[in-house]
């Protein structure tokens, strides 16, 4: 290319990127003016004949605009961090994996999922969301291994969106081998409502991944559907109960009642426990009197950086 056509090329780069910042700058004030006129309007609401409804349906699209831009700047710039919360084998005292959170790191601040999440799902950018977090989390537990932490395994979360979505064993086997995972140390979460929402096309699914070696949890149990069946049906492996319940353990009878059968239904059916939340040490001894095998919560650590999930593996590991 000579030098006169590579000096165009570069002034017609610039341009673009300088019609681009105008655009973003144009639809922020643009963004900033409505939601001003829509404040106002609803404080003079005797003059305005618009029905409320149609108000905050103004406003949950702006709002929802406003959202999707950021989301997709923050994938481009690479403003997503996962965190990890460590699972404890309580019957060996070993920290035996991680379970991904996702954090958005933006201006200095760390977003949590729920301020994140729903409008990543109502926009469809939770696609592109998650298929970063199956292939960040499966680098960073294969680092670990590197690392000589061979026995962790690692937890996704995944969304009903991408659930339904048509390549998720594509996403994840290219995820796998792309990292050199051993597909036995993925574990993905769900929650029961995904399952049953469509369970033919769930049990399908979850066969599939199961054949590929991936292991499956029913994330929140408890907190949803009442049908148990789907436990029988389903190629699940573990349950996570619901902290609700954990939490509350000390303050009702019932919780413990709950807590005690979910354990030993979920044994009965051969899969494995988790409680999540566990906040206190009567929990995880009421827990470790009733077999529980794992155990997640601020006791043991709060999510943290994937460096420090090495330093408590050595941790928990020598104090055994
Ligand atoms: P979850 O999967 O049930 O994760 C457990 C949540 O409980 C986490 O909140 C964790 O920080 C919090 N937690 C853990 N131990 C304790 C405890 O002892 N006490 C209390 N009070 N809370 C505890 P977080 O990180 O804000 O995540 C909230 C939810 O967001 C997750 O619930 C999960 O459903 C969703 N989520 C997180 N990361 C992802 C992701 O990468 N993809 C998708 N689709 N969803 C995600
Ligand atoms: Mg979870
Ligand atoms: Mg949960």
């Amino acid at each position: 290319m000579n030098a006169l056509c590579h000096d165009h090329l570069n002034d017609e780069i610039e341009r673009l990127f300088a019609q681009i910042k105008e655009l973003e700058r144009i639809y922020q004030q643009l963004s900033r003016q409505a939601q001003a006129l829509i404040e106002q309007m609803t404080h003079h609401d005797a003059l305005v004949k618009l029905p409320s409804s149609f108000l905050q349906q103004c406003f949950h699209q702006i709002e929802r605009m406003d959202m999707e831009h950021l989301l997709k700047k923050a994938i481009d710039q690479n403003e997503f961090v996962l965190h990890y919360q460590p699972k404890l084998n309580i019957q060996t005292g070993q920290i035996d994996g991680a379970e991904a959170l996702i954090r958005w790191r933006r201006e200095n601040h760390l977003l949590f999922p729920d301020s994140f999440i729903p409008n990543a799902e109502e926009t469809g950018l939770i696609i592109q969301i998650g298929e970063w977090v199956i292939r960040e989390a499966c680098r960073q537990c294969k680092e670990w291994h590197e690392a000589g932490l061979h026995h962790l395994s690692v937890s996704v979360n995944l969304s009903p969106i991408q659930f339904e979505q048509q390549d998720l064993e594509e996403v994840i086997i290219d995820a796998l081998a792309q990292t050199g995972l051993s597909p036995g140390s993925l574990e993905l979460e769900l929650t029961e409502g995904m399952v049953m929402k469509q369970p033919d096309n769930a049990a399908l699914v979850l066969k599939k991944l199961q054949d590929l070696g991936i292991k499956i949890s029913i994330d929140d149990f408890g907190k949803g559907f009442s049908s148990l069946s789907y436990l029988i049906v389903f190629p699940i492996n573990t349950l996570k109960i619901d902290k609700f319940f954990i939490m509350n353990l000390e303050k009702d009878d019932a919780n413990a009642a709950i807590t005690s059968a979910v354990i030993s239904l979920a044994h009965h059916l051969n899969l494995q426990v988790v409680a999540e939340g566990v906040e206190t040490e009567e929990q995880l001894h009421f827990l470790s009197d009733h077999s529980c095998d794992f155990a997640q919560g601020y006791l043991i650590s709060k999510p943290v950086e994937p460096h420090a999930i090495t330093t408590l593996s050595h941790k928990f590991n020598r104090s055994y």
